[in-house]
């Protein structure tokens, strides 16, 4: 039989790793690090299946000089960085036209449609059924003005049928009572779920791979071995593992690995911030966002973890905690009884391309070559529902979905 190697063992890359074996692959998943370690270790927990709205719309476009500007805004580029940026910011302006805006908007809500059901689906076969909340996600507003500001966003949610619940302050304090009385209106999103740990979710599925006869191999990637196909990937230490596929996986830095193959991709680290408060004096039953202060809080296995905002800065450069202190604090706003006790924090790298979709595709220069990155906000939400895609697109079935926005040759 063949041999698949997947490149990362993140949860994109473990939740492909899982279901190519599952599929009857002979599968070997490459990783330097503990598979999870990346961006799949601390992000927000959250199946946000209604967070699919393009980040490159008009409406950010004209908002961004100012948030740019300002050191506490959601979205802050590293000075030192700005000119490498320069070439995704052209793309992401041009991703924003209103045709492709509509465009790049049902390509996330495609995906978004299946992805609660994948995920439920893929837990439970690995035993993790009950790891999904009961309850979604409480979207909140200080006033009218901060809700209509939100308008675009609910009326999306229209368009593409997902269900939600406009609420009073009465109804906020008996779902939440820790909510600040400053809080007087809310949407509540019952289809947007939790997950108690995320990166338990890879080690399980890793646990569950291996069992299963796959090989987990702790190695750098930095070659390939291909000659009118792709034949096998070389590691730091100079081995080379054969292969008849490979499939990209290592999340923000893809990009790096496609260079390799001639493939250059306009892929970039929206680098994020994480406090984990393992004793914070109040128990929440939601998640919590406030779209005008950029934050979440999500109820996790160990406390309450907030975050958000955007930091981009590559690849290279040391994380600036005080990112994770400004979320914090503005979290405190809605939530005064919060105690910041036995706490952590955390950086790390979503994967980004400028129109904000995914890449879920075979290569376009070299035969046997697959990726899937790019998943940005989204990669545990659509972590099941692209492991299906890839499996289809890798062993030659037909994919339930119309692949082709997500195809390379869009770039
Ligand atoms: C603060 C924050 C909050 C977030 N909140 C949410 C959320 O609530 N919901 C949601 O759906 N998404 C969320 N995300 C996004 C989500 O975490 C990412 O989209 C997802 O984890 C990406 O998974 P991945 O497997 O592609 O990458 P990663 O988890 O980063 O894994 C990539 C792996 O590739 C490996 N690798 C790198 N280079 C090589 C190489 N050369 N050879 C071999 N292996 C290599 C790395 O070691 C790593 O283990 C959040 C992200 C952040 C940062």
């Amino acid at each position: 039989m063949g041999k698949t190697v997947v490149v990362g063992g993140g949860i994109i890359g473990a939740a492909l790793a899982y279901e190519l074996q599952k599929r009857g692959r002979n599968v070997a998943l490459v990783d330097p690090e503990m598979p999870g370690s990346g961006a799949s270790y601390g992000n927000m927990a959250s199946i946000a299946v209604t967070e699919f709205m393009p980040v490159a719309r008009p409406s950010v476009w004209r908002q961004l000089p100012g948030w740019l500007l300002h050191p506490e805004g959601p979205i802050t580029v590293r000075p030192g960085y700005l000119p490498r940026l320069l070439p995704w910011f052209a793309r992401f302006l041009a991703a924003s036209r209103p045709s492709r805006v509509r465009a790049l908007e049902m390509a996330g809500a495609a995906l978004c449609q299946r992805s609660l059901t994948d995920m439920r689906v893929l837990l439970g076969e690995i035993g993790l059924g009950d790891h999904v909340s009961d309850t979604g996600c409480l979207s909140l507003y200080a006033n009218d003005t901060e809700f209509r500001a939100d308008a675009e966003r609910i009326d999306m949610l229209d368009r593409y049928g997902f269900g939600y619940q406009v609420l009073g302050r009465a109804e906020i304090e008996d779902l939440e009572p820790s909510i600040d009385a400053l809080i007087t209106k809310a949407v509540l999103l019952p289809d947007n779920r939790t997950v108690r740990d995320p990166f338990a979710i890879v080690t399980r599925l890793v646990e569950r791979f291996t069992g299963a006869g796959g090989t987990v191999e702790n190695a750098k990637v930095t070659g390939f071995e291909r000659s009118d196909r792709i034949s096998g990937v070389r590691f730091e230490s100079g081995a080379v593992l054969d292969a008849d596929e490979v499939v990209l996986c290592a999340g923000a830095f893809t990009g790096r690995l496609s260079k390799l193959l001639s493939e250059p991709m306009p892929l970039e680290t929206e680098r994020g911030y994480h406090t984990q408060i393992m004793d914070p004096g109040l128990e929440l039953k939601h998640s919590i966002i406030w779209p005008a202060k950029a934050f979440m809080v999500s109820p996790t296995a160990g406390g309450i973890r907030i975050g958000g905002t955007v930091e981009m800065a590559g690849l290279d450069a040391a994380p600036n905690y005080q990112r994770a202190k400004i979320t914090l604090t503005r979290a405190r706003t809605a939530l005064p009884d919060l105690k910041v006790q036995e706490t952590s924090e955390w950086m790390g790298h979503r994967p980004a391309f400028p129109d904000t979709i995914p890449l879920m595709s075979a290569s376009a220069k070299t035969p046997g070559v697959f990726y899937a990155t790019g998943h940005g906000h989204l990669g545990l939400t659509y972590a099941a529902t692209n492991a299906a895609l890839m499996a289809d697109l890798i062993t030659g079935a037909k994919p339930v979905l119309d692949m082709s926005p997500y195809c390379i040759t869009r770039f």
